[in-house]
């Protein structure tokens, strides 16, 4: 009887994984340090109050639909997405509100409200992220990622000028649109894989541009719905997942995986080892001995953190959407303290979920469940969250109340703190980095961690980590893209399963 492929890491990449091996019918062992599987994708539910504690937005759910489709599933028969219209409401310290509507007449309506010029820039940038999202999913999405040679392909040399790579995203949507509150707008969208739009490649533009397309998600019951009913899917196929069992060491054999040993000392023996840990911890404290990469990767840096406060208070305000942003006064100087100085920015830009306004029994009736986030630097000699994290949660609340929720300290009746320290505790997120690498500048595509470890025989990659990058529908990419690039490099260790 052959080894099981071992997967470190029950996060979304991890259950991805598991599910797309299960189904080649390979036997697959998860193992998982936390008490529940999800990683970053996780859940608190305290005095009445539900929060999903990291991922509020799903994107892209035909992903979702395609794994469950896969599996000979339909994802509507488990999960109710509920589009969001308006995806997000935004709001501006000279008390500027701006709808930002999922259906086109009521985006436009609202832009022609802000300034009439933007509605011709609108389709003016959909015209311009076109092209670049086709090339983008067809090169750098939908393929096995295995290093810069999978990249260079005829395709992308063909096109790659289209992908505007080197022009950054606020240049780019600066062209577009006049109104500097549109700009703040779309220059925010560098934020969903945790990056400074001020540095990032105009390419992402195409975040947005899927967003405009296809709209935003809310998952009935609560985003971390997804991560149990991904759960169940890999059970029903047979994949055995070990919870609070943490892997202290990937262990090698003549440039081979061949296990890992768990932290209680038992040892397991494998075919494969996946990955789903970040990869410069993995390195760091999985891998010993590989002092190339370890150094390589603790070079490039990482994504933004994340500061989030849980709130559940004990009256509504009615201005609250599902998701609302409250702008800073100065998005450029927001992102040069967060990445330049190591520092939170003094006036933050503060994302306010309330789920309960969607889900009410999410909060007790008459309340509100806030999850608060704030962009925050990875985690640095600078800056100490253990001394500061009261002072700066004082000056969310602050700015909060400033901006029209009234008297909000009087009424928070349940709240918890999260730091990026906590991130990196509980899910060992390098640096607490929320997305794995930041995509500052124009070739970290190319300086991801491949899929297939360099160097290792049998030992593989996924998740944020890794190729294509964070966020929920590119983690479930990522672990059907190493499931494939398994099935290339070893097809004769397919096992029926009983
Ligand atoms: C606050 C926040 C907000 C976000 N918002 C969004 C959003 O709105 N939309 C969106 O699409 N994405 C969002 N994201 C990003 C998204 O959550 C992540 O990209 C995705 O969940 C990462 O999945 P992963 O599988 O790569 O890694 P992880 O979720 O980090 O999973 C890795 C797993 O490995 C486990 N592990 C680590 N070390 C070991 C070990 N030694 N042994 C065993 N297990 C180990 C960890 O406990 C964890 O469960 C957000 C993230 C955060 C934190």
């Amino acid at each position: 009887m052959s080894n099981p492929f071992v997967i470190v890491g029950g996060g979304l990449g991890g259950l991805s994984t598991a599910i797309h091996l299960a189904l080649q019918q390979r036997s697959v062992v998860l193992l998982e340090k936390n008490e529940r599987l999800g990683g970053k994708m996780n859940i608190v539910q305290e005095a009445g109050y539900t929060f999903d504690t990291g991922p509020s937005l799903l994107t892209m759910p035909w992903i979702l639909r395609d794994l469950f489709a896969a599996a000979g599933r339909n994802l509507e028969d488990t999960l109710e997405l509920i589009p969001l219209d308006p995806i997000c409401r935004y709001i501006w310290p000279d008390q500027t509100q701006f709808d930002f509507w999922q259906n086109l007449p009521g985006l436009v309506q609202a832009i022609d409200r802000l300034n009439p010029a933007d509605v011709t820039g609108l389709f003016r940038f959909l015209a311009y992220v076109a092209p670049i999202y086709q090339t983008v999913a067809d090169v750098f999405l939908l393929q096995p990622f295995d290093g810069i040679g999978d990249l260079l392909t005829p395709r992308l040399l063909r096109d790659g000028w289209r992908i505007d790579a080197f022009r950054t995203m606020d240049q780019s949507v600066q062209q577009y649109f006049q109104s500097p509150y549109l700009r703040q707008i779309f220059n925010r969208y560098a934020t969903y894989n945790g990056s400074s739009p001020y540095l990032t490649p105009a390419t992402f533009n195409v975040i947005a541009y899927i967003e405009l397309v296809e709209g935003g998600w809310h998952v009935r019951g609560g985003i971390y719905r997804l991560a149990q009913a991904l759960q169940q899917l890999a059970e029903n196929l047979g994949v055995d997942i070990r919870t609070s069992s943490e892997v202290c060491e990937i262990r090698l054999h003549r440039g081979r995986a061949c296990g890992v040993t768990l932290a209680g000392g038992q040892q397991i023996q494998s075919e494969a080892v996946v990955v789903n840990a970040d990869p410069r911890y993995a390195y760091e404290q999985l891998l010993p001995g590989q002092d190339t990469q370890t150094r390589r990767l603790q070079q490039l840096e990482p994504s933004c953190s994340g500061f989030i406060l849980l709130l559940g208070i004990n009256r509504s305000y009615k201005q609250l959407q599902h998701h609302n942003i409250f702008f800073s006064q100065d998005y450029r100087t927001e992102f040069e303290a967060i990445f330049a100085r190591g520092v939170p920015a003094p006036d933050p830009t503060v994302y306010v979920c309330s789920t309960s306004v969607t889900d009410q029994g999410h909060a007790p009736p008459g309340h509100m469940n806030l999850f608060v986030l704030v962009n925050a630097p990875s985690l640095n000699e600078r800056y100490r969250w253990e001394r500061e994290k009261e002072g700066y949660r004082q000056t969310i609340i602050r700015k909060l109340e400033r901006m029209g929720l009234s008297d909000l300290s009087q009424h928070i009746v349940y709240e918890q703190i999260i730091t990026p320290l906590d991130l990196w505790q509980r899910y060992h997120a390098a640096a607490g980095a929320i997305y794995g690498l930041a995509s500052n500048n124009p070739f970290v595509a190319f300086l991801r961690p491949p899929l297939r470890a360099r160097g290792i025989k049998q030992l593989y990659f996924v998740g944020g980590g890794t190729h294509p990058g964070g966020g929920i529908p590119l983690v479930l990419l990522s672990g059907q893209s190493v499931a494939r690039r398994i099935a290339i490099d070893m097809p004769f260790s397919v096992r029926l399963r009983s």
